[in-house]
């Protein structure tokens, strides 16, 4: 029973690092789960992708809490939730199956959205797991293999990241993220909501 987190930005690769991992586990017939978010109330087969056409069957689900009654979560020693930012009942099926069920679970997804916000319930799994890794994309304002750490949001469109809404994103590093938000002028709010705890309820104040 262990717990693992990949998180990072849009366009970091998670799918390949964590095609990677499956593919170790695959070499030694390891039985395997992924799960991965439906739009819809359907279950549906689906696959995750990497850049490079490399793919693996996921099952595509519009939450995690039925899962556990299907065969093949029975089965699975490793259980894999892809896209997990977009589960609302991540925190409670994760912790069953690792703490109950007895299952390695692998989470990944976005830890912040396009204003630097948490996003899902990811981040609230830090303080249970084994390992958490953070991957990086590369900036694309600097050009040069600088890491983007962030994902910025080209339009002015509000809502927080969806599915099928790639192209509006970008990676950015710190320094071009800060300049895209007007000089770092947009810091000064939230370090007086922090020293007050008002008006931010994601953190828990
Ligand atoms: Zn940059």
């Amino acid at each position: 029973m262990s717990l693992e987190l990949i998180v990072g930005p849009m366009f970091a690769g998670k799918s390949s690092h964590l095609l990677s991992i499956i593919r170790r586990y695959q070499s030694i017939q390891y039985p395997i789960l992924i799960l991965t978010s439906a739009l819809d109330n359907r279950y549906e087969k689906d696959a995750i992708h990497s850049h490079n056409h490399e793919s693996y069957p996921a099952l595509a689900v519009p939450e995690l809490k039925y899962v556990s009654q299907r065969k093949e979560y029975a089965e699975a020693k490793i259980v894999i939730v892809e896209e997990s930012q977009f589960f609302e009942d991540l925190f409670g099926f994760t912790l069953q199956a690792v703490e109950k069920d007895n299952k390695h679970v692998i989470v990944v997804g976005l830890d912040g959205d396009s204003e630097r916000r948490p996003f899902g319930q990811i981040l609230r799994l830090v303080p249970y797991c084994d390992k958490i890794t953070k991957i990086t994309s590369f900036c694309s304002k600097c050009g040069d293999g600088t890491p983007a750490l962030f994902t910025h949001r080209k339009t002015n469109e509000q809502s927080v990241i969806s599915v099928g809404t790639a192209n509006d994103y970008e990676p950015l590093c710190r320094k071009h993220f800060i300049q895209e938000k007007k000089g770092g002028d947009f810091l000064k709010g939230t370090m007086m909501n922090v020293q007050s705890c008002e008006s931010i309820d994601h953190w828990g104040c």
